[in-house]
């Protein structure tokens, strides 16, 4: 064997000893917290991405979508027939398109109820709140309210929460936070968001 394959052969089993380690430690089974932040494009896809995921093995998921009510998504086209799945969005528009600050918190805290009703259901094995950072933002949501519900949901059920600036506490809260940078977006360049790429 040359110096440099017994080298990367040594490298690999001290690699192999560390990852070893880790899965021996990993001994807990539990739903979990994620939260999918940040400025850079890739939240909510991944949401989906992990919906997909679970109702691939049959499990029953609930999406509640905290964003105007006609905003087109290629996944809820695709998904919405499985029996497993229950997608709820928020009637009405968004913020800067009604200026009602008391309709917007009214639709906000009607489609809340359904996450409530979500996040106590045991039979439930994934929850999103899809874009709800923004609810506790603009104050249409308490969030001592929201963490309530999260910490009474039931020890299996897996939560993800998406959108920018995602309220500290949430954030503290989390078991997985993952924060998609912006390196560049099409959009800052002049294009369009794409169908079936982008929504
Ligand atoms: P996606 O739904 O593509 O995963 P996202 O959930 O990370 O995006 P949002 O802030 O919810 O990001 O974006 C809503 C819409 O804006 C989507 O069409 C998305 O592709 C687009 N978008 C995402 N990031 C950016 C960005 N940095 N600049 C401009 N548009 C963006
Ligand atoms: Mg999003």
């Amino acid at each position: 064997m040359s110096d440099r394959d017994s080298r990367h052969k040594a490298s690999m089993e001290r690699l192999k000893t560390h990852v070893d380690e880790k899965v021996a430690r990993a001994d807990q089974e539990r739903g979990l917290l994620l939260v999918n932040t940040g400025n850079g494009k890739g939240k909510t896809t991944a949401a989906w991405g992990t919906v997909t995921r679970s109702l691939g093995y049959g499990y029953k998921v609930g999406v509640v979508q905290f964003i105007k009510g006609l905003w087109e998504c290629g996944e809820r086209n695709r998904l919405e027939d499985d029996p497993n799945l229950e997608v709820v969005v928020m009637a009405t528009g968004f913020t800067w398109e009604t200026q009602d600050r008391e309709a917007d918190t009214q639709a906000c805290l009607a489609v809340w109820q359904d996450a409530e009703r979500m996040l106590a259901d045991p039979e439930t094995y994934l929850v999103v709140l899809d874009e709800i950072t923004y609810m506790l933002k603009f104050g249409y949501l308490d969030i001592e309210r929201v963490k309530r519900a999260l910490e009474n949901r039931p020890p299996e059920q897996t939560v993800i929460i998406t959108g920018r600036s995602a309220h500290r506490e949430l954030i503290g809260m989390a078991d997985t936070v993952t924060e998609m940078q912006e390196v560049r977006h099409a959009f800052n360049a002049g294009v369009k968001a794409r169908r079936g790429i982008d929504y």
